[in-house]
């Protein structure tokens, strides 16, 4: 018989007066941490505005008479002393991000805002999620749990025992990593990093990739087409895209890459050919482009010599062929050719369009490098993004986005596209690049070994060790901070940074018990240190 489906009801009022889906002997720690949840779900956070966040935090640590710092760019860090006796034991540093991403249902109020207003899922009361909007257990799963800790931790009637431990809450990560890019603490005194920030109960992270765009500009020349030329629409739409970070190794294929092979393909055959217009990719409203989608879409107007339609249909039937055999995954992109009559005849010269056209075809696109021991993501890739002509059409403007675990690898990378791209006298633009963390998955990795131990002690199962090629905070604290182990963990996080955003309240439970049974277990002796 299947239940009915409940009116939302007030997470808060379940776990604040009807206790822990009716667990009376939770402990208190994580009661705590769930109310903490509850309450910092309700504080906006958007990224670029942490500061209320930040000041509960703060409330915290002065309540706790616990020291605590502020670095340049809006960091929080909240230092907690080791047990007494235990102060040589390693030191643990709890980390995640205060801002989140905020979206909400049309008719629903932004979080931004308001705050989001936590529920119990009407569809499965295992989860909470929030009224219409995200709910922000992204990041304030981790951050709730990491209070509530400290909280039952400093209990003077706890049995905890622990080494030097610290919170440290970052700002801005949503948007880039630019809180713990620009982390001004010194560190030196802990080994370990547990980043709270992981979606996946059972799975934890251990390397992801750095990353860093490049802008190219190429200055175009153009005039008006000479009267016997006519004009050709190519469009190529329906390719499955996807992201850039996730989908790059699975062969999809990029809208650009082809148009630019396709033109090239009709070059050949008639070199008085001329590039009108191209466009693809995917932009935002305000036009920015979009460098983490893979571009399943494009299209360009070329002019050609009147007289050869039949020939150039044939070259798109050829290519249609060719795409079908080389992306046997792309069964919906589709490639067009239509007779079009544009109001404007201005043309790029027959130089600038073989210059962009060989740029195009130079510039790299998809996996660059792979693991030696890790076969499911890539080591170096790179996303051909975007491409558009200026106003004014003086210019075609070019982003691209690399990804490598080596930050060694991603330099090389940028420098190889700068090279094709001054090659071809386009200009090059590269905003800071952020580092990735070379990701070690040996069991017995101290921290790696520690995870496994207290997952396997709390819940039985084994914990698995995986990486991304997506970026995390992890990439740049490695790079500042070589000297720290880190780890990335955390509850079940359904679709976060949607409005579907949900979170498992046993995995929630599992990841308290988790977290408390690592930071016990470096407190007794006979652990591994080093
Ligand atoms: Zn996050």
């Amino acid at each position: 018989m299947s239940q009915p489906i409940e009116a939302p009801r007030s997470a808060y009022q379940i776990f604040s007066r009807e206790g822990l889906l009716g667990q009376r002997e939770m402990e208190s720690g994580i009661r705590q941490a769930m109310i903490n949840f509850l309450e910092m779900a309700k504080i906006p956070s958007e990224t670029g505005n942490e500061k209320d966040l930040r000041k509960v935090l703060e409330r915290f640590a002065d309540q706790y008479d616990l020291p605590h710092q502020r670095d340049e760019i809006g960091n929080l860090l909240i230092k907690v002393p080791a047990s007494a006796g235990y102060e040589g034991r390693p030191g643990s540093i709890l980390q995640t991000h205060m801002d989140m991403v905020c979206v909400a249902e049309k008719g629903k109020d932004n979080p931004a805002i308001k705050g989001a207003i936590p529920i119990i899922d009407p569809e499965d009361p295992n989860y909470i999620k929030a009224d219409g909007t995200t709910l922000g257990a992204d990041p304030k799963a981790g951050l709730s749990v990491a209070l509530g800790l400290v909280e039952e931790i400093l209990d003077p009637n706890s049995k905890v025992k622990h080494g030097p431990l610290a919170i440290l809450a970052t700002v801005q990560e949503e948007t880039g990593l630019f809180g713990a890019r620009k982390c001004q603490f010194d560190l030196g005194k802990y080994q370990f990093m547990f980043n709270l920030d992981s979606e996946r109960e059972g799975k934890a992270t251990v390397g992801c990739s750095g990353a860093g765009n490049s802008i190219l500009e190429m200055p175009l020349t153009t005039e008006t087409a000479s009267i016997d030329k006519r004009f050709y629409r190519i469009s190529i739409s329906g390719g499955i895209g996807g992201h850039s970070a996730g989908n790059i190794m699975e062969n999809r294929a990029n809208a650009i890459k082809l148009l630019a092979s396709t033109f090239a393909v009709i070059r050949d055959k008639n070199p008085e050919m001329q590039i009108q217009s191209i466009g693809g990719g995917y932009f935002r409203e305000d036009q920015s482009p979009i460098n983490n989608a893979i571009p399943g879409d494009a299209q360009g107007v070329v002019a050609i010599n009147s007289g050869s339609e039949e020939e150039l249909s044939h070259v798109i039937d050829e290519i249609k062929a060719t795409i079908k055999t080389d992306y046997p995954k792309e069964t919906k992109l589709q490639m067009s050719l239509e007779d079009v009559s544009p109001l404007q005849q201005t043309v790029m010269t027959a130089e600038s369009t073989t210059k962009l056209i060989d740029l195009l075809i130079q510039l790299p696109h998809g996996v660059q490098a792979e693991f030696p021991d890790i076969s499911y993501i890539p080591k170096t890739s790179i996303n051909l993004a975007t491409i558009r002509i200026s106003e004014g059409s003086d210019r075609a403007i070019i982003t691209l986005m690399s990804r490598s675990a080596d930050f060694a690898d991603l330099n090389r990378l940028r420098s190889q596209i700068k090279g094709i791209a001054e090659g071809r006298d386009a200009t090059v633009e590269e905003p800071e690049a952020y580092s990735g963390w070379m990701p070690n998955d040996n069991p017995s990795y101290p921290i790696n070994a520690q995870a496994i131990r207290a997952y396997k002690e709390i819940t039985g199962a084994d914990l698995s060790l995986v990486s991304t090629h997506g970026g995390l905070e992890g990439g740049p604290f490695s790079l500042l901070y070589p000297h720290l182990q880190i780890i990335s963990i955390g509850p079940q996080i359904d679709d976060a940074h949607t409005t579907r955003e949900r979170l498992s309240i046993p995995s929630y439970v599992t990841f308290y018990r988790m977290l408390k049974r690592i930071i016990s277990n470096f407190s007794s002796s006979d652990q591994p240190l080093e």
